[in-house]
């Protein structure tokens, strides 16, 4: 376990694999602390996922070690996917699973970014 209680990290996962260039995606963008691709089995017209370049598990994890540099610079490459994908004006959901209960498929930090239809709201 990480100081976090998480598994640590493993860079044989799918995304660490597509941030090496070992697999292809669908880029949509690229800096110095953000990828963003199609997700490859999507549940909206827009379904894009954006990930940290730097080694983190999930949300818990990114949160407690990434530095603020990376923190800012990974929320604002989400704006501005969501923005040059022209979501902005309807609306989007950006939402990360997190851990067993969360439903985390693929134990590198993301955030999938849903738009295109109405989405629906989650919460009463
Ligand atoms: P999670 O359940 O939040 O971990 O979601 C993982 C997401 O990764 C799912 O929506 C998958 O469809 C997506 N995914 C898995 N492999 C690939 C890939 O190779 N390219 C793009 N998306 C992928």
């Amino acid at each position: 376990m990480s100081a976090t209680g998480l598994p640590p990290y493993d860079d044989a996962n799918i995304f660490a694999r597509i941030l090496r260039g070992e697999i292809p995606c669908r880029k949509i963008h690229e800096d110095d602390h953000a990828l963003a691709f199609h997700d490859i089995n999507p549940q909206a017209p827009v379904h894009v996922l954006v990930i940290p370049k730097g080694q983190y598990v999930s949300v818990a994890d990114f949160s407690a070690s990434a530095t603020d540099a990376e923190v800012a610079g990974f929320w604002r490459a989400v704006a501005k996917v969501a923005k040059d994908l022209g979501l902005e004006q309807s609306g989007y959901r950006v939402l990360t699973n997190m851990g067993s209960d969360g439903g985390q498929e693929v134990p590198h930090f993301h955030i999938h970014i849903f738009g295109g239809r109405p989405i629906g709201r989650m919460v009463p």
